[in-house]
């Protein structure tokens, strides 16, 4: 089953039948909101991508913790349960939620699927391993505009008295990711046409690189995830394309595993930053609190590493 080809999709969660009934008493008791709705988002970022949307009418939960990686998280039973419970699950899409199709297609409650990438036309893997693309599409803000109108829909459908607010809450939130795409313009300008050259850890930033004109000059891990692993071919290679084009940074996000990087660094000469935050928020008291603060955040480090 194909989720993407879907908006909204009635889908069935799998209650771990095995464990549900002995793990039932101990999950988290539904957040307490105004009508009852309990809405969660697979990712920290999509959650507050859509607590945004939402407002104080809806809290949205995020299934994943801060500084998880989404393409190695296998949810739990208690995960399940909660899945289960959940008027409405928000995901990414694009094959990113892998953990989704393999766990969560038989029969248990009813509740929405809805994927925020839908409609988009997500770019090629450059690796040509994953057939539904690079799903990276929230690194371009632009893109998020499309996932607020997703969301603002689906909100709106499971909550149909919210819908006014809905509206009112996306158009300003819009507006601010409008305003976002202006502030990274400003903040990458400083950095010369000729040092825009991105190598990072796996292919995460393609879309940003599309968006404000940067070149991907390669991947230590040539993958839209992170569970392939690069042959000692593939690193010989990255070390000579890292010297000849004079890129002066590898980068990591935060919690990537830094050997392989260090080492290509070491032979290549480039440095290594391991703060960027792609796939996960911050905690609250980190750098990248929210997706905006995430994107700030991400667009200010790579402009100092390069400029
Ligand atoms: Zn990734």
């Amino acid at each position: 089953m194909r989720l993407r080809a879907f908006g909204l999709i009635l889908l069935a969660a799998t209650l771990f039948a095995a464990c549900s009934s002995s793990l039932e008493g101990s999950s988290t008791p539904p957040a307490s909101t105004s009508n009852g709705l309990r809405v969660l988002a697979a990712e920290t970022f999509l959650a507050d991508i859509a607590q945004n949307v939402a407002g104080d009418r809806l809290n949205v939960e995020s299934l994943l913790r801060p500084n998880v990686d989404p393409h190695e998280f296998q949810p739990t039973p208690q995960d399940a349960i909660k899945i289960a419970e959940s008027r409405m699950l928000i995901v990414n899409g694009l094959g990113y939620e892998t953990w989704l199709t393999k766990e969560f297609q038989n029969n248990g409650s009813q509740h929405l699927v809805l994927v925020a990438s839908e409609g988009l036309s997500p770019n090629p893997d450059p690796s040509g391993e994953h057939p539904d693309g690079d799903p990276h599409m929230w690194m371009n803000p632009l893109n998020v505009i499309h996932y607020v109108e997703n969301i603002r829909d689906g909100l709106s459908e499971i909550d149909p008295a919210g819908k006014d607010v809905y509206a009112a809450n996306a158009d300003a939130y819009i507006s601010k990711l409008k305003d976002l795409d202006l502030w990274v313009k400003n903040e990458v300008a400083q950095v010369p046409p000729e040092k825009r050259l991105l190598v990072t850890n796996h292919d995460a930033l393609g879309y940003f690189a599309q968006a404000y004109h940067f070149k991907i000059v390669g991947a230590v891990i040539p993958s839209v995830t992170t569970e392939a692993s690069p042959s000692a071919q593939q690193l010989a290679a990255l070390i000579d394309t890292i010297k000849s084009s004079n890129a002066p940074a590898i980068f990591l996000n935060v919690g990537e595993n830094q050997k392989l990087a260090q080492q290509i660094a070491s032979e290549s000469g480039a440095k290594v930053i391991t703060d960027l935050y792609v796939e996960s928020i911050s905690a609250p008291d980190g750098p990248a609190p929210t997706y905006i603060d995430l994107i700030k955040h991400d667009a200010a480090v790579i402009a100092d590493a390069l400029k």
